[in-house]
């Protein structure tokens, strides 16, 4: 008897486990809030993404966190909506290094509005240039912009949501990417996993008024609010 009450029980565990996978996490009715029923990561992390970043608060780049940008590829991307954000992925990606490690371009994609903010402020958008390296090790280069003129690269991904489209991920990138913050932390979205290494390009892009208007038909509200820095720092450089 014991054993069929226990056998019960564990099928009634994995019945109710698998209906809690199968709600899917979003930004409305499974919104931030409820993320830790679907990592506790989400909940119990203490080096969350996003964060707010206080300038007044940064410190010097350590040196060994120099950011070697190789994004200049000329290939095609598949560009699709994949229920979260607008998502690219290119065929032959680019790559940074970091202290002498390269990660690669696994894809990028947009939130809106931005998810990191300076100094309490949100951008438009902002878009996640996801990278690996050898060891599982992720690397997100993130660009904002902010309404002025309108983008040509925008207009590219804009243009081909659900194609495939020629692009070079380094025609999205700021002019000057020498200045940026740096910090640890973690995937904004579940599983919210942590050990992400994070660079935000302090040079805004612009995207013109269509442009923020055309991404915010597809989502208005994708971005996670920011967390608690707890004892982390922020470089600057
Ligand atoms: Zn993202």
């Amino acid at each position: 008897m014991i054993k069929i009450i226990s056998a019960l029980l564990i099928t009634a565990t994995v019945m109710f486990a698998h209906s809690e996978e199968h709600a899917h996490w979003d930004y409305a009715t499974h919104g931030p809030a409820d993320w830790g029923h679907f990592s506790a990561t989400c909940e119990k992390g203490k080096s969350q993404s996003p964060i707010n970043i206080r300038t007044v608060d940064t410190v010097n780049l350590n040196s060994s966190h120099i950011l070697k940008l190789d994004e200049d590829r000329h290939t095609v991307a598949e560009v699709i909506d994949n229920g979260h954000s607008i998502k690219i992925t290119p065929k032959k990606g680019g790559k940074i290094v970091l202290n002498g490690v390269v990660f690669k371009l696994l894809q990028f994609h947009f939130h809106g509005n931005s998810e990191n903010t300076v100094n309490g402020v949100h951008f438009d958008l902002e878009m996640h240039m996801v990278h690996q390296n050898a060891d599982g090790t992720l690397a997100v280069v993130a660009v904002v912009y902010n309404e002025g003129k309108n983008n040509p690269a925008l207009d590219n991904i804009l243009g081909g949501i659900g194609k495939t489209i020629r692009i070079d991920p380094a025609d999205l990138l700021p002019a000057d990417t020498n200045k940026y913050y740096h910090w640890v932390g973690s995937l904004t979205t579940p599983p919210c996993s942590e050990h992400v290494e994070w660079y935000l390009l302090k040079e805004p892009q612009s995207a013109s008024k269509e442009q923020i208007a055309a991404f915010r038909k597809y989502y208005d509200h994708n971005f996670r609010p920011t967390q608690p820095l707890n004892n982390r720092k922020v470089e600057a450089r």
